[in-house]
C-alpha cells in the first residue's frame, strides 16, 4: 500500500491515506469553479483510512442538499467535497493539488463536460457527463436522503 500525503498551503492541515484511488474526476460546474477558483479536481479516498492532523482549522460548507465542502481556516486552500447522501457517503473527494505526489493518477471522469469555461478542454479517454447527466444523478441522491 502507497500512503498518499498531502496538506493546505499554509501547512495547518495535513493528511495522509493508504486507500487513495488511482483516478481522478474533474469538474466544471459552476459551483466548484468558485469555491475551488477553477474546474475542481477530486481524487477520492475512504473517509475512515483519513489521517487528518489540524482538523480545528477546517472550516465546512454545506454547498447542497447533498453535499459538503471543506476549506483552510488559515490559508483558505480547497480541502474536500463529501457527498452527505447517495450511495458515495464514506468517501472523500480531495483536492488532487494538495498531495505531495501525483504520480500515477490518471483522469477518469470529467463532469458538467459542458459546462467547461473556455480555458481549458481536457483531452484523452475518459467518462464524461454532461450537465444533464450529473443532475439526473443528484436527483436519484435526493431521493435516497
Ligand atoms: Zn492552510
Ligand atoms: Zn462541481
Amino acid at each position: 500500500m502507497t500512503t498518499r500525503t498531502g496538506q493546505c498551503m499554509c501547512g495547518a492541515v495535513r493528511f495522509s491515506t493508504e486507500e487513495l484511488a488511482e483516478h481522478f474526476a474533474i469538474c466544471h460546474c459552476k459551483t466548484c469553479q468558485r469555491w475551488a477558483g477553477t474546474s475542481f479536481k477530486g481524487v477520492s479516498a475512504p473517509t475512515a483510512t483519513l489521517e487528518i492532523e489540524g482538523r480545528e482549522h477546517i472550516a465546512v460548507f454545506k454547498s447542497s442538499g447533498f453535499a459538503e465542502r471543506a476549506h483552510c481556516r488559515s490559508c483558505g486552500s480547497t480541502l474536500w467535497y463529501r457527498l452527505t447522501a447517495g450511495p458515495y457517503v464514506g468517501k472523500t473527494s480531495l483536492a488532487v493539488g494538495l498531495l505531495d505526489h501525483t504520480d500515477g493518477l490518471t483522469v477518469a471522469h470529467e463532469y458538467f463536460s459542458d459546462r467547461t469555461d473556455s480555458t481549458h478542454t481536457l483531452t484523452g479517454e475518459h467518462k464524461q457527463f454532461t450537465a444533464a447527466d450529473v443532475l439526473a444523478m443528484a436527483a436519484a441522491f435526493e431521493d435516497d436522503a
